[in-house]
This record gives C-alpha cells, structure tokens and sequence, in this order.
C-alpha cells in the first residue's frame, strides 16, 4: 500500500515538474514578476522605495539615482539563473527532492543545485526574525549555534535557535509521550541530524518545522519568501 502511494506521488511530481519545465522563459519571467509585487522594489543601497524603470528591464532608484537588477538585494538575487530554473528548484524543493534530482532535471551541476537548495531553506528560515541572527551565519560561514529548544504549539512544532556557545549538538525535546507523530519520527532520526555539519543541522531543523507545521505545499511560501529582501548582513553568493 505504501510503496503505491509512493509511486503515485512520483507520477504527480513529475508532471509537475514537466509543466514547470516546458514553461517558455517569458512565462516563467512573469510567474517571478508577478511574486515580486508582495514586496515591492526598494533601492539596495539607500532602502529608497520610490523606483522607476529603466529600458531593458533594469530600475533606478529615484533619489540616489543607483540602478539595479529586479532581483538585485532579493533572495532570487543570489544565483543568477532564468526563471524556469528557479521555479524548477522551489518544485523539487516542496517535493523534498534533494540537490541530485534537481541537478539533473534542470541541468545544473551539482554545487549549484546544493547553493539553490540552501538559498531557499535561508529564505524561509528568514521569514522566522528569531532566526535572523543563525541566517547570517549561515550566509557568511561564520559560526552557527548547535543548541535548539524544540516546543510543542499547537498540533505543530516550534524550533528555537538558541544563543548557548559549545561544540556539541544539544536539542532540547519535550517529553517523550503526548507529542505529535512528527516529534516521533524527528526522535528515530535524531542520530542522523546530529552528524550534520552545524549551518546544515541549523537549516535542517527550520525546514524540518515548516514541513511538520503546513498541510499545503510549499512552493507558494517558499516563492514568496524568495522575493523578500535579504536581511542587512547578508550578501550575494
Ligand atoms: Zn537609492
């Protein structure tokens, strides 16, 4: 019975994903376009909000007269890739297909598909302020914590980032008993999770949070969590 439903979530990710990648570049530009306006244009380097457009598709801001891409300052701004490509990866992502399945359905190689991945887990982790400070890390390779407070709320799971300084993972669970079936399968793979490098562990568990806590997808989330700006600190990849 299992293996079935398996294969029939196959079929249904591949179409989709076919869909996705039989997209011409145009459409695909203006799926991107169209997410863009939850978070309007705002000037990278003086925060002006009062922008205009250049031919070509480029803007200038309208005060300090700098000019940028669309995406420029944003998530997507990270990887200079076309449009199919991205909606192709946030796919994989909500599917939870890994770095290898989007490399080859979309021709990337393999460390820029692994970079994709990573970029959307910071912008949905990012979504989170309480997780601002483990994102910047996570951007710039600096030192991201190991210990984490995982709280029951509601019927879902919260994932707390916590300040402590050490070399060891520690992950504070509730009890063990009345928790949901998520917390169940997160203790049998504990040991896994904690062989994780820590910026991986990290994002992982945020991830992992979202996932337990939505019964949509989330293609539409993650869209909209890649259009926001990145957090002052962060940088281009
Ligand atoms: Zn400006």
């Amino acid at each position: 019975m299992e293996e079935q439903t398996t294969t029939v979530s196959w079929a249904q990710a591949l179409n989709e994903l076919g869909v996705i990648l039989k997209l011409d570049e145009t459409q695909a530009d203006l799926m991107l376009e169209e997410a863009c306006r939850h978070e309007p244009a705002k000037c990278r380097r003086c925060g002006n909000e009062k922008i205009y457009r250049l031919g070509g598709g480029r803007l200038r801001c309208a005060d300090c007269r700098y000019s940028f891409r669309p995406f420029t300052g944003r998530w997507l701004g990270r990887h200079r890739l076309p449009s199919r490509v991205w909606l192709a990866a946030i796919k994989c992502f909500e599917l939870g297909l890994g770095a290898r399945e989007l490399a080859q359905v979309s021709e990337l190689s393999l460390p820029t598909a692994a970079e994709l991945e990573r970029t959307i887990q910071m912008a949905l982790a990012a979504l989170d302020p309480s997780w601002t400070s483990v994102v910047r890390a996570c951007a710039a390779g600096g030192d991201v914590t190991r210990s984490f407070k995982i709280r029951q709320q509601g019927d879902g799971v919260k994932v707390e980032p916590l300040a402590e300084a050490g070399d060891d993972v520690r992950i504070d669970l509730p009890p063990a008993g009345s928790t949901p079936d998520s917390l169940r399968a997160f203790r049998a793979g504990l040991r896994r999770w904690m062989r994780l490098p820590p910026d991986r562990l990290a994002l992982k568990l945020k991830e992992w949070e979202l996932r337990s806590n939505r019964r949509a997808g989330l293609f539409n989330l993650a869209l909209e969590a890649l259009v926001r700006y990145m957090p002052a600190g962060v940088s281009d990849a």
